[in-house]
């Protein structure tokens, strides 16, 4: 499926002359694969949880934000493919549009696919999406590690609305090394419950309510 294709459900939400957000129309040929986390502050306050697959950014809705601690399992609900310029938007899309609200880039980074199948053969990162177990390294400015996405309903021949769970992998050792071969402590108690609303953009180092208020300001995305 061509990226065009797979964004037909995200574009046929969305009036582009009335929200900033993007269409989608650039095709990115990268090194590794990006991955963003958004605080989006619509009608539920949730956290957007986003991984470049084939061209497209998969997406979940996760309501309680990515934990750091691997007893925390995070329900992530899949929303719409969304396209790879979406990563850069911070600011407000207006009321009455769909995901009306304020949005902030929590944190981005890279990732590195670990999917493998029984034998440990490496699989395609977007099959494992799609059989709904897929295992990913984040190298991100706040998570960091290995992260398990694995469906618990629905999906395949149902017809039931699926669900997964967003969950760290426990760590193996005291510390974690990194690609660049860096240490890393394990993450502090209480690295698992990011509150929103306190949160700062990863770009700008603004909260919610500031990025709303430039926008109220007529600063549009600030
Ligand atoms: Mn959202």
């Amino acid at each position: 499926m061509s990226g065009d294709e797979r964004l037909g459900k995200y574009r046929g939400k969305r009036d582009f002359g009335t929200t900033s957000e993007p269409r989608g129309d650039t095709v990115r040929h990268g090194d590794a694969p990006c991955f963003v986390v958004q605080i989006h502050d619509a009608r539920r306050m949730h956290f957007d949880f986003r991984l470049e697959v084939d061209g497209v950014l998969k997406s979940w809705a996760v309501p309680k934000g990515p934990s750091a601690e691997p007893k925390d399992k995070r329900l992530a609900v899949p929303t719409e493919d969304h396209p790879l310029e979406y990563r850069d938007f911070e600011g407000v899309i207006p009321k009455g549009e769909y995901g009306g609200g304020t949005v902030i880039v929590w944190d981005e980074g890279t990732y590195r696919p670990l999917s493998h199948d029984r034998r440990g053969h490496a699989v395609p990162f977007g099959d494992s999406i799609e059989r709904g177990h897929a295992t990913f390294w984040l190298e991100g400015s706040k998570l960091h590690g290995e992260y398990a996405l694995t469906r618990f309903h629905g999906g395949r021949d149902s017809t039931e609305p699926e669900a997964w769970l967003l969950i760290k992998a426990k760590e193996k050792t005291g510390t974690v090394h990194d690609r660049t071969g860096r240490s890393r402590a394990p993450a502090a108690p209480g690295a698992g419950a990011p509150d929103p609303r306190r949160a700062r953009s990863v770009r700008t180092g603004r909260t919610l309510q500031q990025v709303a208020e430039s926008a109220a300001d007529g600063d549009g995305r600030g």
